[in-house]
C-alpha cells in the first residue's frame, strides 16, 4: 500500500530517495520518512571508498506526518551526508498517522531502520513475546514489531541479511521491506511477499529498491523483480537474491519499456482499472489476520472491547452514501440471514435529518471508503449522541470517522484513486461477511457453518481473479456493441439487487448513460414500459435461491424485445438459450455472489466509458471524497 524507495551508490542518498518518494506521493499517502547510514570516515574526500574497514555508520531517522515536503523540509533543516538510505511513505493500516507511527522504525537498540509495505498479520503474538522480553514499543505498528524482531536476531556475529531471514520466517502476513543497520553500512536488505517490491540495477557503483518502478526510472531502466518469499542483499557492487528460506537464486534483468505515466497505473490505462485488477489481493488484504478457521470464527481487532455491546444489539442501523450504501444492503441481507439481528440501513443524507429514533441496543456502522464523508459523519455523530454505539467499516486509517466512532473496522483496501470506487465496494463486503460471521457465531452459528462460511470467502480472491481472466475480453467486446445507447436496466434479486443497483450506478459515473437498478420483481410495476429494442438490460441472475424467477424476468423482457446481458453461474446452460449475451462467473455462496457478480459490472462501465471517450479517473461533477453535505 505504501511507497518504497532505497539507494546505495555514491551520490548523496537524501535528494534521490526524495524525488523517489514525490514520483510515489500521487497516491495520497499520510506520512513520509527516510534512514540515512551517515558517511564514516571509509569514504575519502576522493569520493574513493577504502577496503576491509568494519565500520559502524551513523543511523539517522527523519520521519512525519504528512506530505514528502514536509519531510524534505525537515531533510533540508538537518542536513545529512549519506550515500546509503531508505526511504518510505506511509499509507497506515495499523496506528494512525503520526510522526512516531510513521516509517522508518527502528529495533530495541535503534541501530536497525525498517520500512514496510503491508500488514503482519501475527504482530501482536510477536509482540507480546517481545514485551515479555522486555522490548518497549514507540509506535502503534505491526512494523515496529518485525523491526525489534530482526534486532531480536541481529546478534552473534549474524549478518544482517540472516537476521531479516530468520525474522521474516516467524512472520505470517504481506510485506515489501527494505532494512539498513548501522553496523553493515555498506547494505540494505529487502524482501518481499504479497507486496512488490523492485531492485534498480544502476550503472555507476550504485543500486536501488522501490516498491513502484516509478520511483526509480529516473535512475535506471534495468531492473530485477522480486517474486513472493525472495529477499536480496542490496551493495554499491552488485545485487545477491536468494529466497526466504535460504535457497540463491539468479534472477533476469529486465528493461523497463513503459512511460513513466504508464508505470504509475501499472501498466494499465487508467487508475480505475488497475484498482479493478488489485481486487484479489484487496479482498485478501480485507481478511488478513482476521479469521480463525478452525473456531469458524472472524476477530476484528477494532471491535474487540465491544463484543458484549454487540451480542446484545438489537438492532444495527447501516448509514452510508452512494457505493458504500449498496454495500451496507448487501450487509443488511447477510446480516439478517445469518446473525438474525434486525438491519436497519439508510442513506446517511436521510438519517441526520429526520431525527431518527434511537434505543438501547442499537448499534450503529457508518460506512465510507474516505472516513470522511460529510453526511455518513453527520449522520454518526447524530445515532452516537442519541445514545447509538458508533462504529465505522472506513478505508482511511485516521480519518474522521475512524476518530470519532467508538470502533470499527478497517477495509485495508489501499488507495483508491479512480473516482469511481470499485476495490474499496468489494473490500466493504469482505468486511461485511466478516462481520456477519463474527455476529452469527454469536448467536446460532455452528462452528461447522462459521467454519464452512469462512472456507467459502477464501476461496473468493482466487475467483475473482478467475472472473476477471474470463470475462475481460468479452465485456470489452460486447461495449463496443452498446456503447451508444442512452439507458440501462440492471436488474438483480436478492443478494444481487444491490449489485443491480451499483452496476448502474457505475456505468451512470462514468460513461454518463442513464442506467437504473432495479429489483427485478419490481420491474413489472413500471419501468417495464420503458423496454423496447433499444434497451439494454443487465440482469444478474447467479444460481442462487431467486435464480427461477430471476429467468421468468428475462422473459418478461425478451418478450419485449430487450436485449438482456446475464450475469450467471459457470455451467449453467439453461439461461444461454433466454439472453443475448452471458457472462459467467464462477459458483459460491449465495452471501458472496455480489463480491463476484459486481466484477462484470465494473469492467462493462469502465469499456463502455472509454469506448465513448470518457475520463474515467476522474469523471465530470463527481469528486473522490464527498467532504460537503
Ligand atoms: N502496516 C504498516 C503500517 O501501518 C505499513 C503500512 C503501509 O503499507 O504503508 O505502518
Amino acid at each position: 500500500m505504501c511507497g518504497i524507495v532505497g539507494y546505495i551508490g555514491n551520490r548523496e542518498a537524501s535528494p534521490i530517495l526524495l524525488s523517489g518518494l514525490k514520483r510515489l506521493e500521487y497516491r495520497g499517502y499520510d506520512s513520509a520518512g527516510l534512514a540515512l547510514i551517515e558517511d564514516f570516515p571509509a569514504i575519502a574526500e576522493n569520493g574513493q571508498r577504502h577496503s576491509g574497514i568494519h565500520a559502524v555508520g551513523r543511523l539517522v531517522v527523519e520521519k512525519c506526518k504528512g506530505k514528502v515536503t514536509d519531510l524534505e523540509a525537515m531533510a533540508a533543516d538537518h542536513p545529512h551526508h549519506a550515500t546509503i538510505g531508505i526511504g518510505h511513505t506511509r499509507w497506515a493500516t495499523h496506528g494512525a498517522p503520526s510522526d512516531v507511527n510513521s516509517h522508518p522504525q527502528t529495533d530495541e537498540s535503534g541501530r536497525i531502520a525498517i520500512i514496510h509495505n503491508g500488514i503482519i498479520e501475527n504482530y501482536s503474538h510477536i509482540k507480546d513475546r517481545l514485551l515479555a522480553r522486555g522490548h518497549t514499543f514507540k509506535s502503534e505498528t505491526d512494523t515496529e514489531v518485525l523491526a525489534h524482531l530482526i534486532g531480536e536476531f541481529y546478534v552473534d556475529g549474524r549478518s544482517l541479511t540472516e537476521a531479516v531471514r530468520l525474522a521474516l520466517n516467524e512472520v505470517v502476513g504481506a510485506y515489501g521491506i527494505a532494512v539498513l543497520a548501522a553496523d553493515a553500512p555498506e547494505e540494505i536488505v529487502c524482501a518481499r511477499k504479497g507486496s512488490p517490491l523492485v531492485l534498480g540495477v544502476g550503472s555507476d557503483n550504485e543500486n536501488f529498491i522501490a516498491s513502484d518502478a516509478a520511483a526509480i526510472i529516473a535512475h535506471t531502466r534495468q531492473v530485477i523483480y522480486l517474486a513472493d518469499n525472495e529477499m536480496a542483499t542490496v551493495t554499491r557492487a552488485g545485487i545477491k537474491t536468494r529466497t526466504i528460506s535460504n535457497v540463491e537464486i539468479t534472477k533476469p534483468v529486465e528493461v523497463i519499456e513503459m512511460e513513466l505515466e504508464a508505470i504509475e497505473k501499472g501498466g494499465y490505462d487508467h487508475f480505475m482499472l488497475k484498482e479493478i485488477h488489485e481486487q484479489p489481493r484487496t479482498i485478501t488484504d480485507a481478511m488478513r489476520g482476521r479469521v480463525v478457521e478452525e473456531e469458524g470464527n472472524i476477530v476484528l481487532g477494532g471491535l474487540q472491547s465491544h463484543l458484549d455491546e454487540l451480542r446484545q444489539a438489537k438492532r444495527l442501523i447501516l448509514t452510508a452514501c452512494g457505493t458504500s450504501f449498496h454495500a451496507a444492503l448487501i450487509g443488511k441481507y447477510m446480516i439478517e440471514q445469518y446473525a438474525r439481528v434486525p438491519v436497519e440501513v439508510e442513506y446517511a443524507s436521510e438519517f441526520r435529518y429526520r431525527n431518527p429514533i434511537i434505543e438501547e441496543g442499537d448499534v450503529m456502522f457508518g460506512i465510507s471508503q474516505s472516513g470522511e464523508t460529510a453526511d455518513t459523519l453527520a449522520a454518526m455523530r447524530e445515532g452516537k449522541g442519541k445514545g447509538a454505539l458508533a462504529l465505522g467499516i472506513v478505508n482511511v486509517v485516521g480519518s474522521t470517522i475512524a476518530r470519532e466512532s467508538n470502533g470499527g473496522v478497517y477495509i485495508h483496501a489501499g488507495p483508491e484513486i479512480g473516482v469511481a470506487s470499485t476495490k474499496a465496494f468489494t473490500s466493504q463486503l469482505t468486511v461485511l461477511s466478516l462481520l456477519t460471521i463474527m455476529l452469527g457465531r454469536m448467536r446460532h452459528l455452528s462452528v461447522v457453518d462459521g467454519r464452512a462460511m469462512i472456507r467459502k470467502l477464501l476461496e473468493i480472491p482466487e475467483k475473482v481473479q478467475r472472473t476477471l481472466e474470463s470475462t475481460e475480453r468479452q465485456i470489452r467486446e460486447l461495449s463496443d456493441t452498446f456503447k451508444n445507447a442512452s439507458n440501462f436496466l440492471y436488474l438483480g434479486r436478492g443478494y444481487n439487487y444491490p449489485v443491480a443497483l451499483e452496476g448502474a450506478l457505475k456505468l451512470k459515473e462514468i460513461s454518463y448513460i442513464h442506467a437504473e437498478g432495479y429489483p427485478a420483481a419490481e420491474m413489472k410495476h413500471g419501468p417495464i414500459a420503458l423496454i423496447d429494442e433499444n434497451m439494454p438490460v443487465v440482469v444478474v441472475a447467479p444460481q442462487d435461491e431467486v435464480y427461477e424467477k430471476v429467468l421468468s424476468n428475462i422473459q418478461e423482457v425478451r418478450a419485449r424485445k430487450g436485449h438482456v446481458i446475464a450475469i450467471a453461474t459457470e455451467g449453467d446452460e439453461q439461461i444461454g438459450a433466454l439472453a443475448e449475451q452471458v457472462i459467467y462467473i464462477p459458483a459460491t455462496l449465495s452471501m458472496l455472489t455480489p463480491i463476484l457478480s459486481v466484477i462484470p459490472l465494473q469492467l462493462l462501465s469502465y469499456y463502455i466509458a472509454t469506448a465513448r471517450g470518457c475520463n474515467v479517473d476522474q469523471p465530470r461533477n463527481l469528486a473522490k471524497s464527498v467532504t460537503v453535505e
